[in-house]
This record gives C-alpha cells, sequence and structure tokens, in this order.
C-alpha cells in the first residue's frame, strides 16, 4: 500500500506541504500514541509499572501517561502482579466496563502463566484462561524496559489493524465475558456443562459405591 501511495502524484508546489495516507494509518497512529491505561497493579509487577510512568522511564514519550482512575476511560488493562482467585471476578468486571478498543498486556510470569505461584491454591494460572490477552510480558518482574518494549509491540499490533476489519465497527454485538464466581474455590461460568457432567460422574460413582 506504501508503494501505490507513493505513485500518487503531487505538484510541485505542494511537495513539503502535502502528504497522502491512508485512513487506517491515520487511525492506527492516533490510537496507538493516545493509549490510556487503566491504574490497576496487583502485586511486585506494579511497582516496575509504575517506575515506567514516573520521570525516568516517562510514558509520556509513548503518550501514554495518562494512566486512568476508571475502566470507563480507559483502553490498555495492564495485568502488573500476581492474579489471585479473589482478584478475578474485579478484574473480568473492569474489563467488561472498558470500552472497545480495549487492550490487555499480562505483564510478568505471574499475570502470563502463574509465575512462582503456579499450581498454588489462591492463584489462577495466568489471566488469559479469563480474559484475552494481546501481549505477554516474560519476567519477575519485568524491567520497566521490558515494559516499554510490550507496549511498542502492543502499538505495532494496532498499526496492523484496520477500521473495515475491527470487531468494534461490526454490526456483531461484542458479548461481555461472564464475571466468574468465587465460592469455595473459583468457578467460571463458561464451563458450566463441563462443571456439571463431571458432577455427575463422581455422583454416579459415589451411588454404586454405596
Ligand atoms: S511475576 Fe514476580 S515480580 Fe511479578 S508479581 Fe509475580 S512474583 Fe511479583
Amino acid at each position: 500500500m506504501t508503494d501505490e501511495l507513493n505513485t500518487i502524484p503531487i505538484p510541485p508546489e505542494l511537495e513539503g506541504a502535502v502528504t497522502v495516507t491512508t485512513l487506517d494509518k491515520l487511525y492506527n497512529w492516533s490510537r496507538r500514541s493516545s493509549i490510556f491505561p487503566m491504574i490497576f497493579g496487583l502485586a511486585c509487577c506494579a511497582i516496575e509499572m509504575i517506575s515506567a510512568a514516573a520521570s525516568r522511564f516517562d510514558l509520556a514519550r509513548f503518550g501514554m501517561e495518562v494512566f486512568r482512575a476508571t475502566p470507563r476511560q480507559s483502553d490498555l488493562m495492564i495485568v502488573s502482579g500476581t492474579v489471585t482467585k479473589k482478584m478475578v471476578p474485579q478484574i473480568v468486571r473492569l474489563y467488561n466496563q472498558m470500552p472497545e478498543p480495549k487492550y490487555v498486556l499480562a505483564m510478568g510470569a505471574c499475570a502470563s502463566g502463574g509465575g512462582p505461584f503456579k499450581e498454588g491454591y489462591n492463584v489462577v494460572s495466568g489471566i488469559d484462561k479469563f480474559i484475552p490477552v494481546d501481549v505477554y510480558v516474560p519476567g519477575c518482574p519485568p524491567t520497566p524496559q521490558a515494559l516499554i518494549y510490550g507496549l511498542i509491540k502492543l502499538q505495532e499490533k494496532i498499526d496492523q489493524q484496520s477500521i473495515k476489519t475491527v470487531p468494534w465497527y461490526n454490526s456483531d454485538t461484542i458479548e461481555a465475558i461472564p464475571v466468574p464466581i468465587l465460592g469455595p474455590d473459583l468457578i467460571d461460568p463458561r464451563q458450566g456443562g463441563l462443571i456439571a457432567r463431571e458432577t455427575a460422574v463422581e455422583e454416579a460413582v459415589v451411588e454404586a459405591e454405596a
């Protein structure tokens, strides 16, 4: 597309004053340059996220310094820290409250896959079991530089999107993710059928043994 654009003639007197680009490029440039992350931290990784936003690393260089205190004004959720089962319903609820377009970055080993607490009784093995993740940043904790690298990768992902195909302009409704229920353990409503089947099998085994 860039090559095609380069062939569009511009009168010599307008060279330097006129540029030709695509709507997609303009649309994506404006979105990637003004991402509003949500103020939201779960554990140690959040300290590195805060550091990335402070003066030494300065996320303002990427137009990302305006951390918002509400999901309704945010388009990026940085899941920074250990994802406990107790927090998952809140995280999913906040994600649902974010308007489209919205993105999720899993920061660190805990948010990406459970980290040092994987298989622990109180944590989940990655936030991607519940909400879609766009970028994973490895590390325990990732450095501010690593987070910034992940944010640049997110910008590159945004660059690849097209106004014609992005889901938020389709006529299809984007369904909210069912909020998990925290009881004695965490229950994902999307697994309701599986849970019912396994419970029935277990009850049948107990009855047969009785
Ligand atoms: S990945 Fe490491 S630094 Fe980050 S929240 Fe987990 S234990 Fe803490």
